[in-house]
């Protein structure tokens, strides 16, 4: 009998039309020979209300390619899910950002006791909130550019306790620095502030995102990125590099076709790129991810140093996307990569 595979697709995060991108990209990869002798996939699709619908209609969307229209932002029962949803035998969820990839979504399917790819409620948690992320690599001993966690409640607050927040900032952390809103991804929300006044503009920019605010040290360095696979004993591929043109890697540099470029594998000294790849699995171990993950770094060129950027739990998987290709340049094809993820996920059920 083929296992009955859900891939659960879409979301209410920014990044909802990325996931639909992906999520067509691995329905084409179940569709391949060796995996339709294996899986029976069935497509759910959450739209950016929140609700999920059916086969039928997920389909429509996969085919189509374009996001459900939907009316305001209504209120809506998450627990009335499609009939279809009771048959799943594994979750293949393909979401990204918060409500994805934030663990709150790996808490449902927890809960409905399936297995399913990618990381478990921990990992996943750990991987979105950028402060809760950087205080486990620290912990973990890991490299990273000096930082400093920042409540909203400190940015909107009275006129005093404000300006002395900045002064803590351009001490400790100094310029250019980078402010962040912690649960976030595709750059939403993060600015580069290279003086006072535009670190108060970037705070409080941050602070209409997210309560939670992290501001960084910038750096000038080299975006480095690898993909790690693997549940207890994880495996990293191969190192690839970002390349643009842009102050910084931006929303609209990540999605405005030819303003960046991958290059696989990264052209920097085997030295740095095993460092790079060694630090990645340390990193997916700090965080307890599980599956996949992709890990970015900071290379300072100048003076040899890496630093560990962040962790994405489930980064974009078109065909186009780096992780898939990270693989693939490392000797795993795009559909033998879905087949292994779907037998991690199950791995991990058991044990
Ligand atoms: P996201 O999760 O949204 O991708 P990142 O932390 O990766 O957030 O930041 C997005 C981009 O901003 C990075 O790819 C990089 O170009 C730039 N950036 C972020 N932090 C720094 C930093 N400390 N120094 C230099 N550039 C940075
Ligand atoms: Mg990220
Ligand atoms: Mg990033």
């Amino acid at each position: 009998d083929k296992i009955k595979v859900g891939l659960l697709f879409g979301g209410r995060s920014g990044e909802h039309e990325v996931s639909i991108n992906s999520a067509r990209s691995i329905l084409q990869a179940f569709n391949y020979p060796e995996n339709l002798d294996k899986y029976a996939v069935i497509p759910f699709y959450i739209d950016k209300n929140g609700c999920w619908h059916s086969a039928a209609t997920a389909r429509q969307i996969l085919t189509s390619g374009q996001p459900l229209a939907i009316e305001s932002d209504i209120k809506v029962n998450i627990w009335q899910f499609p009939p279809e949803v009771s048959e799943i035998e594994v979750w293949f969820p393909i979401l990204h950002g918060p409500n994805g990839e934030d663990g709150t979504l790996q808490g449902l399917l927890t809960l409905m006791r399936v297995a399913f790819v990618g990381s478990g409620v921990l990992g996943s948690c750990l991987g979105m909130d950028k402060i809760a992320m950087k205080t486990a690599f620290a912990a973990a001993g890991l490299p990273q550019v000096k930082y400093k966690a920042v409540t909203r409640s400190q940015v909107w607050s009275n006129a005093c306790v404000f300006p002395q927040l900045c002064d803590q900032i351009a001490e400790e952390i100094g310029y250019p620095c980078f402010i962040k809103p912690a649960n976030l991804g595709s750059s939403v929300g993060i600015s580069k502030a290279r003086n006072r006044q535009e670190l108060e503009a970037a705070l409080d920019s941050a602070a209409s995102y997210d309560r939670r605010i992290i501001v960084e040290a910038g750096v000038t360095a080299r975006e480095i990125e690898c993909a790690v696979l693997g549940n207890d004993n994880p495996q990293a591929s191969l190192v690839g590099e970002i390349t643009f043109d842009s102050d910084f890697y931006d929303y609209e540099t990540k999605y405005t076709d030819g303003r960046s470029s991958m290059v696989i594998p990264a052209n920097i000294p085997d030295k740095i790129a095993n460092q790079v790849r060694e630090m990645a699995v340390e990193a997916f171990k700090a965080v307890d991810a599980a599956g996949l993950s992709r890990v970015d770094f900071f290379y300072v060129e100048k003076t040899g140093e890496v630093f560990l950027n962040e962790i994405n739990t489930l980064p974009g998987f078109t065909n186009f996307s780096m992780y898939p290709q990270l693989w693939k340049a490392t000797g795993l094809e795009f559909d033998k990569l879905v087949d292994k993820l779907v037998q991690l996920a199950l791995e991990r059920q058991e044990k």
